[in-house]
């Protein structure tokens, strides 16, 4: 992409409707833009970041064996009434009337629908188990959105929904969606830290919450720094094996993580006091297994190994994709801007021309951008050289390639690594073998 073409509006100043850093950056890049409370656009560099995580999420859904479908945004109320969450889940709803005076809702989640579906293509036990998800807008009507699309009212989320025979195998199921998570996390660049949550309204006995530390963070917590250095895309788990899921889970789960709601200050004096980790942090993901609730009160049944109905063992699994793009931020900035991990980065790298105009300069730059125009963008812009730094240690991209009238003449490319600061010079052949 040229800058100087694009839809890339950075802000020098900081915004004064934002409160938090990651609100600020956001705006000040250009990566969204409020068009209305808690609703937010999208733009071209932020739509980039959004699709980056989503495919991480999506390829470790994939791995653990979770199909995509693709449900609306749109409900019909008939479907909730038949959970009886219509009128539990209050005004967080947003509820809507269509012309024949039918009510409907924009959906803050999809157990029903799911639920439904299901009944409608799955009748055996041979078919189990299923785990579908989708990546789709969510409403809910919050009563303070705030920090930007951390806390916005419509919002992207992942959820995935599971579908087993018996509790043991929705346990393994649950399992297996725990260790996708933490790989995806570690794939994003970012720690999230898997806590034993509160099952609150949507029920049942397993969940974890997971969550990424920051000062902003709404949560306290409470944790084992063992925790913080774990590999888990290192981590050997057959995924078929109920044995090998088991060890995985009991050894993720033998380290002490709670937050403030769920904390237990006996478990929390057994961590040795080098290894306790006390701070706030960020919701990005919630798993739940909640057995039969929505089998048993939608109805929803398979047939059995001796023919006889049997309510299938649900679990329900989200990821904030949205409110990642600002937590990520949260975790990963400084004075100069944003620092994005390089797996989620709008660009791969910058080229900085320092001198517009200068035929040598020109030259050399659009020999790295023709390159890989897909990942670079390019500072074409007849900008000073200061506004053009700035402009790209705000925008984060994980490199800068720098290239002025002196380097040019010999051939030479300055590389500067945003998140360490280290500045090189390479040919540029070197310069995108390094950065690609
Ligand atoms: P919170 O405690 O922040 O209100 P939640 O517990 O209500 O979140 P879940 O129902 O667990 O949310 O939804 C799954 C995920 O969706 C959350 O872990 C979070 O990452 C994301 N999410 C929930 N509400 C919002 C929102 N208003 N804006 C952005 N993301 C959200
Ligand atoms: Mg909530
Ligand atoms: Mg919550
Ligand atoms: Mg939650």
């Amino acid at each position: 992409m040229r800058l100087s073409r694009s839809f890339l509006p950075t802000l020098k100043e900081n915004p004064a409707e934002a409160q938090i850093t990651s609100h600020r950056l956001m705006l000040r890049a250009g990566l969204i833009r409020q068009t209305a409370a808690g609703i937010y656009a999208w733009l071209p560099a932020g739509l980039r970041v959004l699709r980056n995580i989503a495919d991480i999420v999506r390829e470790e859904q994939d791995a653990v064996g979770a199909q995509e479908l693709l449900m609306p945004t749109l409900q019909s109320a008939e479907l909730w009434k038949r959970s009886g969450r219509y009128d539990a889940y209050g005004p967080e709803m947003l509820r809507i009337r269509d012309r024949h005076e039918r009510d409907m809702l924009y959906g803050p989640t999809n157990e029903e629908m799911i639920t439904d579906l299901f009944g409608q293509i799955i009748k055996s036990y041979k078919e189990l188990p299923q785990v579908l998800y989708h990546i789709q807008w969510k409403f809910r009507d919050e009563v303070r959105p705030r920090f930007g699309v951390m806390r916005g009212r419509e919002f992207y989320m992942k959820d995935a929904y599971s579908f087993d025979l018996d509790h043991d195998s929705s346990v393994d199921t649950y399992r297996r969606m725990m260790l996708a998570y933490l790989r995806t996390f570690q794939r994003l660049g970012v720690r999230a830290i898997p806590m034993r949550a509160d099952t609150g309204p949507i029920g049942g006995e397993l969940s974890h919450e997971f969550l990424i530390l920051a000062p902003t963070g709404e949560s306290g917590v409470f944790f084992d720094s063992a925790l913080e250095e774990q590999d888990w895309l290192g981590e050997d788990v057959d995924i078929h094996d109920r044995g090998s899921l088991e060890k995985f889970f009991t050894g993720m789960t033998s380290f002490y993580a709670a937050t403030d709601e769920m904390h237990d200050a006996e478990a929390w004096a057994k961590v040795p006091a080098e290894r306790q980790r006390e701070g706030r942090g960020i919701e990005v993901g919630h798993i739940f297994n909640f057995g039969r609730k929505y089998t048993e009160s939608m109805d929803i049944t398979v047939s059995g190994p001796d023919g006889a109905p049997l309510y299938p063992e649900m679990g329900s699994y989200g990821i904030g994709v949205s409110r990642l793009v600002a937590a990520i931020i949260e975790a990963s900035h400084d004075e100069g801007g944003i620092i994005w991990p390089e797996t989620v980065a709008p660009f791969r790298a910058v080229i900085i021309n320092l001198k517009s105009g200068d035929s040598t300069c020109d030259a050399l730059c659009e020999k790295l951008y023709a390159a890989a125009p897909e990942h670079f963008l390019y500072d074409d812009r007849a900008e000073r050289a200061g506004a053009k730094f700035a402009d790209a240690d705000l925008m984060g991209h994980p490199w800068q390639l720098i290239v002025g009238p002196r380097g040019a003449k010999e051939g030479k490319v300055e590389i500067k690594n945003r998140r360490t600061g280290e500045r090189t010079e390479a040919t540029p052949e070197d310069a995108l073998a390094l950065v690609m």
